[in-house]
């Protein structure tokens, strides 16, 4: 079976889906089985919360102070497992910090909100921004709805108020001139950019 959960650097990982509403241009599943110290992390069925419990149970996190719903796939995609999953965590280690890396469109997706029910379980969220202009993201990100900037933009905007913390991230694969639209429009907003390096 692949790996549920996974370590990279300081981290450990929850791999909890291999669905996902976006085709970003730069995503690491175009070119690789696995990441970190994962084996393979495409999962040939994706797992149930008992598998994920088991995973949780079997896993170590003595040395992991924070661990990342981030797998190969947008954990909001797995939305009752991801809940399920982090209330668990929250029981049983509660001392392990939680975040979710997520493309900001789990609402669109789940036709519902969303955002509400993840913070009493979640401490942080790292939302995909991706492209400064909707017309850009529509092609870096190449998601599944239409014009679905601004419906991500809500996301993180309404995130603000309800986590402890909220960052936006772009890869580097857009122009510098996008990036630093980027950054003033996340400064605009509040919300830290991290700029991830693309390789
Ligand atoms: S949202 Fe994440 S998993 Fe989905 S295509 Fe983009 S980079 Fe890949």
């Amino acid at each position: 079976m692949s790996d549920i959960i996974y370590t990279f650097k300081n981290n450990a990982y929850f791999n909890i889906t291999n669905r996902c509403t976006c085709k970003c241009i730069f995503c690491i599943r175009n070119e690789h089985e696995a990441i970190g110290e994962a084996t393979e992390l495409w999962h040939d069925h994706n797992p149930s919360f008992e598998e994920i419990k088991a995973a949780i149970d079997a896993f170590d996190f003595t040395n992991y102070p924070e661990a990342v719903f981030c797998g190969y796939g947008e954990p909001t995609c797995a939305y009752d497992n991801l809940i399920a999953a982090a209330k668990y965590m929250k029981e049983k280690h509660s001392e392990v910090l939680l975040r979710v890396n997520t493309n900001g469109l789990g609402e669109l997706f789940n036709k519902k909100p969303i955002a509400e029910e993840m913070a009493k379980y979640i401490d942080a969220v790292s939302i995909s921004l991706n492209a400064p202009t909707a017309e850009r993201y529509q092609e870096v990100t190449q998601p599944c709805f239409e014009n679905a900037f601004p419906d991500m933009l809500a996301f993180a905007e309404k995130s603000k108020k309800l986590f402890s913390s909220v960052q936006f991230s772009v890869v580097s694969i857009i122009s510098q001139e996008e990036i630093d639209a980027s950054q003033k429009l996340a400064d605009e907003m509040g919300i830290p950019l991290k700029v991830r390096i693309y390789s």
